[in-house]
């Protein structure tokens, strides 16, 4: 049968966009289909406008820090206004980037909701396209409880786009997007509260990583609330919130953020039409090769809930085109050693096993770790400390895994990274000359274990 497109891709972000160019850059026939935004959540509601604001955030200490340096300001006033209308210029911007990137390389967009109506048929804005493969690449959506007053709650996704910065805020959630919006808010002089219903924050992270970002976040005077979960938000006749937790505490806030996990979007997709399957917890299951239940069918990125960050998507996107498209070409995504960065300030950088995994998987364990001040702040009053771990496999010399929490902790374990998908062990590390003066050169000058 012939098919008026080889790929029909719903979804134009991350993980979407990549599989199209490069499909039709093999010579595939390809469209895709939008909906709302072109690049997805990653350039309109997520890493490139919550960067920006990241870096916004930071300036507040900077300006802090510059009198030990003998700078002298009038006092630094911040405008909520110019900074979200500068971030939408530069969305706006990228947008039409993503747009030429579509078209130049030959792929057709159809912008509106695509519906799937049979394995091979796609409807959007009532006209009907046949295709040999779709490939879902929608994406996922804040979740919030359903908890009484839930609807007084914003998301990442209304957070930027508030009117003004809310005097008090109260973030909800211990992941990435709570850690990082807490400190947005906090840095750009809102009094914010993290509110945690477990233990401590970050699960999953190294738990020296986790246990140093608390004692920072509570020098810069975050208000952290762990052990603590919300029974309901109730709206005051002021228009501030009422917020009651589960132990009877009440809170008071003008702002309250949930950032409690993204679940997939699939909303009126049409999956019934087709024999494609979820998971336990309701994502697209796929096979190794991203292939649906439903033979025509494929998914990735965020819908299929793996690793959920932009990079992993755009690999997934290669690996589908390329699979269908070049197969001699196709290498399948390696999920070890993703390295990530949480944009708190300060920020976490880290690659490879925790300790906590290292042990769990057997390893006899030998840990290095460094806490101090950085250069930078010694000419000021900043306490802030901070910290770079190493796990390292004893038996083998291994490096496991690299954690690190302070100034540009991203930017720091992005390379290390390199190293460890190579296989570095200790002496390699301890064998490469430092960079100095650099924070970075620490992880190099690392000699004696914890505890030994
Ligand atoms: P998406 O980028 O979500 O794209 C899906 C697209 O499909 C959307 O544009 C949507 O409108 C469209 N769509 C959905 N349904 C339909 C339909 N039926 N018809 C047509 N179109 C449809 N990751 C990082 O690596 N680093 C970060 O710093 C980072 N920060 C983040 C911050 C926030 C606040 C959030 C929310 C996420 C962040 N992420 C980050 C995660 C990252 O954004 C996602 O992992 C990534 O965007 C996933 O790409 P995707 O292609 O799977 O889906
Ligand atoms: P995460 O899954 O990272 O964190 C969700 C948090 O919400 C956890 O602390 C979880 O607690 C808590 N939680 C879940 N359900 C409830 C509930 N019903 N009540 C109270 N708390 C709850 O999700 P995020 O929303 O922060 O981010 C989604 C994903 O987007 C991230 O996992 C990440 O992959 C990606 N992302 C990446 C970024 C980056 O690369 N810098 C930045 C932002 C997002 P518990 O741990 O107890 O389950």
């Amino acid at each position: 049968m012939a098919y008026d497109f080889d790929l029909y891709v719903i979804g134009a972000g991350s993980g979407g966009v990549r599989a199209a160019r490069f499909a039709a850059g093999f010579g595939a026939k390809v469209a895709v289909a939008e909906s709302r935004y072109l690049g997805g959540t990653c350039v309109n509601v997520g890493c490139v406008p919550k960067k920006l604001l990241v870096y916004g955030a930071h300036f507040a200490e900077d300006f802090e820090q510059a009198s030990g340096f003998g700078w002298s300001l009038d006092e630094a006033q911040f405008d909520w206004a110019t900074l979200i209308a500068n971030k939408d210029r530069e969305i706006n911007r990228l947008n039409g980037i993503y747009r030429n990137l579509l078209v130049n390389s030959g792929v057709t967009l159809h912008e509106g909701h695509a519906k799937i109506v049979d394995p091979n048929t796609v409807e959007i804005n009532g006209e009907r396209h046949t295709a040999k493969n779709i490939l879902i690449a929608t994406g996922g959506w804040p979740q919030i409880p359903e908890i009484p007053g839930h609807e007084h709650a914003i998301s990442s996704n209304q957070a930027f786009f508030l009117k003004e910065l809310p005097k008090r805020v109260l973030v909800v959630g211990g992941g990435y997007i709570a850690v990082e919006f807490a400190g947005i808010f906090h840095g750009l002089g809102a009094q914010t509260t993290l509110l945690y219903r477990g233990e401590l924050f970050l699960r999953g992270f190294d738990g020296s990583v986790r246990k140093h970002l608390q004692e920072e976040l509570t020098k810069r005077g975050m208000d952290l609330q762990f052990n603590a979960d919300i029974e309901r938000i109730d709206k005051q006749a002021d228009g501030s919130l009422k917020v009651t937790l589960k132990d009877g505490r009440q809170l008071e806030a003008d702002c309250v953020f949930y950032a409690t996990g993204r679940r997939p979007m699939l909303d009126n997709l049409g999956l019934e039409n087709t024999g494609v399957k979820l998971d336990k917890k309701g994502f697209v299951e796929v096979d190794d090769l991203y292939q649906t239940a439903e033979p025509s069918i494929l998914a990735l990125g965020d819908v299929i809930g793996r690793v959920q960050l932009t990079p992993v998507a755009l690999a997934e996107g290669m690996a589908v085109a390329r699979r269908l498209f070049k197969p001699e070409q196709y290498r399948p995504v390696d999920y070890k050693m993703i390295p990530t960065a949480v944009f708190s300030l300060p920020n976490i950088g880290t690659v490879g096993l925790t300790e906590e995994e290292a042990r769990e998987a057997g390893h006899e364990v030998q840990l290095f770790e460094s806490r101090f001040r950085p250069m930078k702040l010694t000419l000021t009053e900043c306490q802030e400390r901070t910290l770079m771990k190493l796990v390292v496999d004893a038996q083998t010399d291994k490096v496991l895994g690299c954690h690190m929490v302070g100034p540009e902790a991203g930017e720091i374990v992005q390379g290390l990274a390199i190293a460890l998908k190579a296989g570095a062990t200790k002496r390699h590390f301890d064998e490469t000359i430092g960079v100095h003066p650099t924070a970075a050169e620490e992880f190099v000058t690392l000699r004696t274990p914890v505890g030994a």
